[in-house]
């Protein structure tokens, strides 16, 4: 068997798992998890990973979708993380130069709203300082009138100017996957669609495995390994609660909601971080051919699986828009595609959802069961980093082994191999050239060069195979779906259309259109 992350390739991961003891198991193949798996994988660890749904299905593909600098964590006060979070984005942009791309964020001044120019002025300076922004990227504060040229659409009214700053742009999703794919290349087993049911404990009450459950073959596997690790986000304490160490400390789940609206419709040009009534700011950020706007900030108590979006969570977002941008004037027929995502939180008694810190933590239980909660996409490396010290620590002292430092600073993540960040027009460019070559469709090459990185080379090589011949049809969709397929574990429509592509909310309509098409090849192609 040729070892390539393949759907082909499960029931044989799965196999490989359950027949010696790992170092370690990990729950949840969101980016936490998958951030873990990388870490280990890299120190020498022989690490097993199990996600119950897709990898990402969780919060990891439903967030805002943006590395960001800490600029909230400054409000806070929270120094020592502005600089962390700082450090962290320029890292990723290095390491995934693919899918995180620096957006410039426009933060309109309003009268009586949240800042003021000069507190914003400072702010933003110590925000440049201490998170070392670069130089092209420090803030800039602008005039109204150039605010107003910068977003024609922002209100006039009560407008003193803005300040200018940069967010990172990611695809949440597809950072998971690169993670997890470069895990696997360094050796780790990941497998989709199979969750943990049950913990294994050994006579002296450690745990020291889990019953899985296959929903795709029906198996179930028994999987040991020395340590175990709960990174299941929104579902931690579920675990926490079988393992009967749900004591103490719990989590606070809060869902964000984000809606999309069609350029045509809301032809935002620049992303803006802006006020609400209430208090509190939202995003509304262009992407592609379309506008999405979020987030939300609500207690959730309901089925962590299917978090929904509520007529109020649309009406919300709709207001607060048409507030900032009165001449759009959208409603909620405007919303194209929408998702809701679960942020699991650790709770602070009276604290308000949007009060509540995004720290991370990590909780250890009389069983060993190593738990991680909180924290956000942006600090995952950091958050596995922390995790993994403790996992070698404690083999350390048990098994007497020694184990390396953690380099995943230095590690290029799959795709992101284009000779660093500042080659990355270049390498578009000539990847774009290539296309042409082959005759592959411009708008969709450009696409999937943005999507795949590096990994585009072997989408145009099997869409070259494809095209030789004449009666072949859709070789571009059908040489993308053989790389999700035999590259990135797609084993449903909705995997390719979601997490892969993301085309499930930005490209609603043609997602739509082409789902019997995309079921149908992977049919084909799965056989
Ligand atoms: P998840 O992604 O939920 O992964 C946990 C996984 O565990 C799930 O896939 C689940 O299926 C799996 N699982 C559960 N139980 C089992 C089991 N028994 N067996 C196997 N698998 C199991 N952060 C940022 O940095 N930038 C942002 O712009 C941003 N925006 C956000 C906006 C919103 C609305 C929300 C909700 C969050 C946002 N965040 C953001 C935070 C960030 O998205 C989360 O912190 C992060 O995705 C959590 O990842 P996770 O891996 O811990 O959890």
């Amino acid at each position: 068997m040729v070892r390539t992350f393949s759907q082909q390739n499960r029931q044989h991961f799965l196999n490989e798992m359950s027949s010696g003891e790992l170092d370690l198991l990990i729950i949840g193949g969101g980016i936490t998890g998958c951030g873990i798996a990388l870490d280990a994988a890299n120190r020498g660890l022989k690490v097993g990973l199990l996600e119950m749904q897709d990898f990402a299905a969780g919060t990891s593909s439903r967030s805002t979708k943006l590395i960001h600098g800490g600029l909230r964590y400054l409000k806070q006060l929270e120094i020592k993380l502005v600089k962390e979070v700082g450090r962290e984005r320029a890292i990723l942009h290095e390491n995934a130069p693919h899918i995180v791309k620096p957006e410039p964020m426009l933060l309109p001044l309003i009268k009586n709203g949240s800042f003021g120019k000069i507190s914003t002025s400072f702010g933003l300076y110590v925000y440049d300082r201490l998170a070392q922004v670069k130089k092209q990227e420090r803030r800039k504060m602008l005039s109204k009138e150039e605010a107003l040229k910068k977003e024609p659409l922002l209100r006039d009214e009560g407008l003193k100017g803005a300040g200018l700053y940069y967010e990172y742009q990611t695809d949440d999703a597809r950072l998971t996957l690169e993670v997890v794919k470069t895990a696997f290349s360094l050796g780790a087993n990941a497998v989709n669609y199979c969750g943990v049911e049950e913990l294994i404990y050994n006579e002296s009450g450690k745990v020291n495995g889990g019953v899985a459950f296959d929903s795709i073959s029906g198996k179930t596997h028994h999987i040991y390994a020395k340590k175990i690790v709960n990174a299941t986000g929104p579902w931690v304490d579920s675990i926490r609660k079988q393992d009967r160490s749900l004591t103490g400390k719990h989590l606070h789940v809060t869902k964000g909601v984000h809606i999309v609206v069609d350029q045509k419709r809301f032809p935002l040009r620049q992303a803006m971080y802006f006020d609400v009534e209430d208090g509190r700011m939202i995003f509304a950020i262009p992407r592609a051919d379309k506008t999405y706007i979020g987030t939300t900030d609500t207690t959730y108590r309901g089925d962590l699986a299917d978090p929904t979006v509520s007529i109020e969570d649309k009406n919300y977002l709709i207001k607060a828009t048409n507030n900032m941008f009165p001449s759009i004037n959208i409603s909620v027929d405007d919303i194209e595609s929408s998702w809701a995502g679960l942020r699991p939180l650790i709770h602070e008694e009276g604290k308000s959802p949007s009060d509540l810190s995004r720290k991370d933590e990590i909780f250890l239980s009389n069983s060993g069961l190593i738990t991680i909660a909180g924290g956000k996409l942006t600090g995952f490396r950091k958050m596995a980093e922390k995790t993994v010290n403790l996992v070698v620590k404690q083999l350390a002292e048990e098994y007497r082994g020694s184990y390396p430092r953690c380099e995943t600073q230095h590690i290029t993540l799959s795709g992101g191999d284009v000779g660093g960040a500042n080659r990355w027009e270049n390498f578009v460019k000539e990847k774009l050239e290539l296309a042409s070559k082959i005759g592959f469709e411009k708008k969709k090459a450009w696409t999937l060069i943005h999507r795949y990185g590096t990994n585009v080379d072997k989408v145009f090589e099997r869409f070259v195979e494809l095209n030789k011949y004449r009666f072949n049809t859709e070789c571009e969709l059908k040489a993308e779906l053989y790389y999700c397929v035999e590259e990135e574990m797609v084993v449903k429509a909705e995997d390719y259309l979601i997490r892969r592509t993301g085309d499930y909310y930005f490209n609603w309509r043609k997602s739509m259109n082409r789902s019997d098409l995309v079921n149908r090849l992977l049919y084909m192609i799965q056989k």
